[in-house]
């Protein structure tokens, strides 16, 4: 997608969270928690895309990999980042697989339209997350949601496997990218799923599992892993 078909150019937004802080500002929910400006959670780089530990973490090494600026979805990245993404993917699954013997797995809320509504994401700006290890997810929303398409892990995944409409996005340990329906899908309903899946189901939501010694620890834990 170039930045004819998004409208307008993508920039940072004042009221954001995650434009705030991943653009260096201090005004943002990470720094009320650990009140030291000197602490960031970010721990790699490449190009407009910076991968962090989140903050209401499903698991030891759930990380999130994000824009700098406020896109919608994964797929409305400038293409620079569209390929680096493709690579971030990659190596952090590579880096998890030979630290934990374990392969990682993916997903996102997304939405692809301009429209506002979402019933599903947890946060409007894009994220992806990573997730250290696959419980199962794929037969499972298989099951309770409508496939809306699926796609190898390529440049233009979503126009590859059609999607137009806000969808949940899932990962495979094949890197094979499978669109589901959020029609009547419960908000944040990955998170719920891994969290049922993982036989936690109170973490589901983040908010009430913010930790900031889980986050910083495993930003720490991932600044050695991924950078070296
Ligand atoms: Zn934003
Ligand atoms: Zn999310």
């Amino acid at each position: 997608m170039n930045d004819e078909q998004l409208g307008n150019p993508l920039t940072a937004e004042a009221e954001c969270d995650f434009c705030i802080e991943l653009n260096g500002g201090t005004d943002h929910l990470f720094q009320d928690i650990v009140k030291n400006t000197d602490i960031s959670r970010i721990v790699l780089s490449n190009g407009g895309l910076r991968v962090f530990p989140g903050l209401g973490m499903l698991a030891d090494g759930h990380l999130l990999i994000s824009p700098t600026y406020h896109a919608k979805s994964c797929f409305q990245l400038y293409p620079d980042d569209a390929i680096g993404l493709i690579h971030l993917i990659k190596e952090i699954r590579d880096k998890i697989q030979k630290n934990t013997g374990k392969t990682p797995i993916l997903f996102e809320h997304g939405n692809p339209t301009t429209c506002e509504s979402n019933c599903s994401t947890c946060i409007e700006h894009a994220h992806l997350h990573v997730l250290p290890f696959d419980p199962g997810m794929l037969p499972v929303i298989q099951q309770e949601r409508r496939l809306i398409g699926s796609s190898p892990l390529i440049s233009n995944p979503l126009s590859h496997a059609q999607v137009t409409e806000p969808y949940l996005m899932l990962v495979d340990t094949n890197l094979v990218l499978h669109f589901f329906s959020t029609d009547d899908a419960p908000r944040q309903y990955l998170r719920h799923l891994y969290a049922r899946l993982i036989g936690q189901p109170e973490l589901g939501s983040w908010v009430p599992n913010i930790s900031a010694e889980q986050t910083i620890t495993n930003a720490n834990h991932y600044r050695v892993l991924l950078n070296t």
